[in-house]
């Protein structure tokens, strides 16, 4: 028998799979979601239905169930999108401890293909790209689904924290006429008849704003033509940008580690069931975070025999060959060289080689750059010119230097990195749910 499929029509669901439990014996219910698994014992069908909330067990049994309803519990296919009218009954060994015995069923839309990966389990046996270019499939499975819950507690936490100490959340353009810092390229756009680019970060306006409204954030978009291939680069990420007024770098560090801990503290208390499945345990750390200077780290990088010189970057492949139990989990290096950093970076003033500079580590990886920025407009020139910029370029964010930009610092902190580093995930494309790189533009 073919399955027809049918129109939502009236039907509504009535309860998540979550809310079905053995407290429901003999209720009416309507659930839906997709079909995650069949079982097929002759006589009597397991159908799994998975919806956002979890899932639950459909059993038709032959005599049980009529004749019709029956036989397509024996044809429906994993994926399919189904709906299921019936009566709850305790089931030990079903999820939630009860099962629903349907009395109709209705096949929304039938999964034509059994799809290339398996959606059970924790983890796929096909390469990434397969998964990629069918995510919207890959992400019902149990483990994105678990990175994806817990990802979205660490945003809840993030505006949670920043709300309660007096920010305000932003929103700034991603549509800029020039470049926010060196280094990283942007993307060319149209913007009407003339050229444009998608924004590398919201530095300019976040500092602006902390004129206005002293303590911003921002969580949104950041565009970048990284032309490597690396498994923590996106040409589209997403920023947790921050900027506070009359505060400088040690003061947004403090308050860096304590956001950090707090993310950690509410993903342990909203996700135990997303930590048991992952099997994962959040890292634990203790405040003040290890802070190292950038050029201790050059001498023992030297010692070690690497060949890197006072003023370069610091790469992650570096800092792996420096077996070091120091450098595990979250650390802070600080005080980089001004050369290293983007012109709106502070400069110590008993030492203007090295800047008021960090960067949040977690090992090897790069998770956060932040620093005290430059306020006076003279010093600000200064830098851009140094950097070789266009300081004409630069005219609509410099003229408001004539009106008072309090003192201020602030952080860019990568949420896939973070994610990266918490949930244990390898490459930063499983950390998003499109991921955008040099190789892929869809889906
Ligand atoms: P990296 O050296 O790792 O390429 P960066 O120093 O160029 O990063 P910043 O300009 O300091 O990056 O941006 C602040 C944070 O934004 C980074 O610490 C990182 O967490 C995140 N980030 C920057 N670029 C990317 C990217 N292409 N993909 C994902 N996250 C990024
Ligand atoms: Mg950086």
């Amino acid at each position: 028998m073919e399955i027809k499929e049918e129109d939502l029509g009236q039907w509504r669901r009535t309860h998540y799979s979550s809310e079905i439990g053995p407290s429901m014996a003999d209720r009416e219910v309507v659930v839906m979601g997709w079909v995650s698994s069949v079982r097929d014992h002759g006589n009597i069908q397991f159908i799994i239905i998975k919806d956002s909330q979890g899932e639950v067990q459909v059993t038709a049994k032959k005599g049980e169930a009529g004749e019709q309803l029956f036989s397509m519990a024996q044809e429906v296919k994993e994926h399919t999108a189904l709906g299921v009218k019936g009566k709850v009954r305790p089931q030990a060994k079903a999820p939630n401890g009860a099962e629903v015995v349907p009395t109709e069923m209705r096949a929304f839309s039938v999964a034509r293909k059994a799809a290339p990966f398996m959606t059970q389990g924790k983890t796929s046996p096909v390469g990434i790209d397969t998964r990629l270019d069918l995510r919207a499939v890959d992400l019902r499975r149990g483990q994105l689904g678990a990175i994806f819950r817990i990802r979205q507690t660490v945003v809840n936490s993030v505006r949670e924290f920043l709300l309660r100490q007096q920010f305000m959340e932003v929103s700034t353009p991603k549509m800029i006429a020039t470049a926010t810092e060196g280094g990283a390229a942007l993307f060319p756009i149209f913007y009407y008849d003339r050229e444009a680019f998608l924004a590398q970060s919201p530095q300019l306006y976040k500092e602006q704003l902390t004129m206005a409204f002293e303590s911003v954030f921002e969580i949104g978009p950041i565009f970048r033509a990284e032309p490597s291939r690396t498994n923590r680069h996106l040409s589209e990420a997403i920023s947790i940008d921050v900027e506070r007024a009359f505060a400088d770098y040690h003061d947004v560090m403090a308050l860096l580690e304590r956001m950090i801990v707090n993310i950690i503290d509410t993903v342990k208390e909203r996700n135990p069931a997303d930590l048991k499945f992952l099997e994962l345990e959040m890292p634990k750390l203790e405040l003040p975070l290890p802070k190292y200077a950038y050029s201790d780290l050059i001498d023992r990088l030297q010692e070690a025999g690497e060949r890197i010189q006072w003023g370069d970057d610091i790469s992650p492949q570096v800092m792996k060959n420096l077996q070091d139990e120091r450098l595990d989990g979250f650390y802070f290096i600080v005080d980089w060289p001004t050369s290293t950093k983007p012109f709106y970076v502070k400069p110590k003033a008993d030492d203007p080689r090295v800047c008021e500079s960090f960067d949040l580590m977690f090992g090897p990886l790069e998770l956060s750059s932040g620093s005290t920025r430059i306020n006076r407009k003279d010093q600000l020139v200064e830098r851009m010119q140094k950097q070789g910029l266009k300081v004409d370029a630069f005219d609509y964010h410099l003229r408001v230097f004539d009106y008072g930009v309090p003192p201020h610092a602030g952080f860019g902190l990568g949420l896939e990195r973070l994610m990266m580093a918490i949930a244990k995930i390898e490459n930063i494309r499983d950390a998003t749910f499109y991921p955008r790189d040099i190789d892929r533009l869809a889906p």
